[in-house]
């Protein structure tokens, strides 16, 4: 399997430190609002990685941060904490804020049937280790204090920017930031800042009442659940030049070592050519999608239309284009079901072959989807057929196998007022219960009733 390392600009064959285990580590979102589709390709790439690698039979140890601490409004320390910007918008406790927008996370990830990581971790209950971590840097001696904040001191690496390859002019000790951080290099970066009075997440700590930086969840945590170093480490592009820079700056600092030996970043969504912003208002969520009547399997199988590395351009033509794929597919794989075709067994094989190399070329789905139409495309229609389209979907996780006959399938509406029936006979509501039966009949069904409750059949 090869996969494409920031960290050496080059395709690399993959080797895990652990054989037929990979360890890694993604970087989760802020939870301070509903991801929009940008952030969900992101996460779809995790997805995509995820099972990918578990297709090659490996086993996983996946860590995923929430960050519901500390994010400032910019990325390298500027500005208010992104929680408490939310929880002031909307008047609630920022606690509430994450647990609000987590849950929404969670929906999106399984609307979009995501492979979860196997460890969620907040950062708001690892503060301890964090702490930790913090304090064995300062005793390696790479930082410096001001009055409130604990620095990172750049200038005490060998180098600084390996991920985005920085030229060391522009981290050299002494090239004065021209604002009044106090920091004595640009590059330098809060590890652990003493919360003004009216900051509501701070921690009790060996330098007062804290919070954390940002980046620093990313390396305690990692550090915690998968130790020194690891396998992979994933991001958006995004998070090159600042966030994973720092997390590298911090593990050397705690350890000496670069925390992952490979380094894997997707690359952002435009939507219509132009990037997401509220004043352009094209920031899309997931539930946006729904409201115009696309599946969230839509939106995934448009993901596969393009190469994680490269730039994608969201439009509501190409979103249309993927709804139709995914009806294509679909229908096809039912067709398979239903063939008696006799399949050589060389020619599965064959299929089988350019699949995987395909998503062991660093991903490439739009190859690897095109085996798949050439599969739908043969003339023959086989149960062969259909079960190795079955085994591709443990990559493209499009839940193909759960997949009825559009006919067999009830509306949501006519769902929803059998599950009211039955709640309405459950509670001996007869009267309701039989109005909503009545209802049925009026749409053309027929009702039954039985020991598991309501059952309606069209006609
Ligand atoms: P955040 O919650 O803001 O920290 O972002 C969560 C993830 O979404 C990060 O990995 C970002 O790199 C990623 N991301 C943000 N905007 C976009 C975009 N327009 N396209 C793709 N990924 C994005
Ligand atoms: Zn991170």
């Amino acid at each position: 399997m090869k996969i494409y390392n920031t960290l050496t600009r080059q395709k690399e064959e993959f080797k895990s430190n652990i054989e037929d285990e990979v360890r890694m580590y993604t970087c989760g979102p802020t939870v301070y609002n509903y991801a929009h589709i940008g952030n969900l390709r992101a996460y779809l790439f995790m997805d995509n990685l995820r099972r990918v690698l578990k297709y090659n039979g490996y086993k996983l140890k996946h860590v995923m941060n929430i960050t519901d601490v500390g994010h400032l409004v910019s990325d390298a320390d500027e500005g208010e904490d992104k929680m408490m910007k939310a929880a002031r918008r909307e008047n609630k406790d920022p606690y509430e804020i994450a647990e609000f927008y987590m849950n929404a996370f969670f929906k999106d990830l399984d609307d979009l049937n995501v492979d979860r990581p196997e460890i969620i971790a907040r950062a708001t209950e690892h503060i301890k280790i964090m702490e930790e971590y913090v304090k064995k840097i300062i005793e390696n001696g790479y930082t410096y204090q001001t009055d409130d904040t604990i620095y990172f001191d750049t200038s005490k690496l060998d180098k600084y920017g390996v991920l985005s390859n920085r030229k060391v002019e522009d981290q050299k000790a002494g090239a004065r930031v021209e604002f009044d951080t106090g920091k004595k290099n640009i590059s330098d970066f809060a590890l652990w800042i003493k919360a003004p009075e009216n900051h509501i997440m701070k921690w009790d700590s060996f330098f007062g009442k804290c919070y954390p930086g940002w980046h620093l969840e990313c390396s305690a945590m990692g550090y915690k659940y998968l130790g020194e170093n690891f396998d992979i480490h994933t991001g958006g592009i995004d998070h090159i030049p600042i966030h994973h820079e720092n997390e590298i700056a911090q593990s050397k600092g705690f350890s000496g070592k670069i925390p992952a030996n490979y380094w894997m970043h997707v690359n952002f969504m435009l939507v219509n050519g132009e990037k997401m912003s509220k004043s352009l208002g094209n920031v899309y969520t997931l539930s946006d999608l729904k409201e115009k009547g696309y599946e969230p399997m839509d939106f995934k199988m448009l993901m596969f239309t393009s190469t994680y590395r490269s730039q994608m351009n969201f439009t509501w033509d190409a979103l249309d284009s993927a709804k139709v794929s995914l009806q294509r597919l679909r229908e096809g794989y039912l067709k398979e079901l239903d063939g008696n075709d006799r399949i050589d067994e060389l020619e599965i094989k064959d299929y089988e072959n350019r699949f995987s190399e395909a998503i062991n070329d660093d991903l490439n789905m739009p190859v690897a989807m095109s085996v798949v139409w050439d599969i739908i495309k043969n003339q023959k229609k086989s149960k062969d057929f259909a079960n190795l389209l079955l085994k591709f979907d443990e990559v493209l996780g499009l839940d193909l196998k759960n997949y009825k006959k559009q006919d067999d399938k009830l509306p949501d509406e006519i769902v929803e007022l059998v599950s009211k029936r039955d709640e309405a006979r459950n509670s001996k509501d007869w009267a309701e219960s039989d109005r909503i039966r009545d209802l049925l009949i009026s749409k053309g069904y027929k009702v039954q009733d039985t020991k598991e409750g309501t059952v309606v059949k069209k006609g």
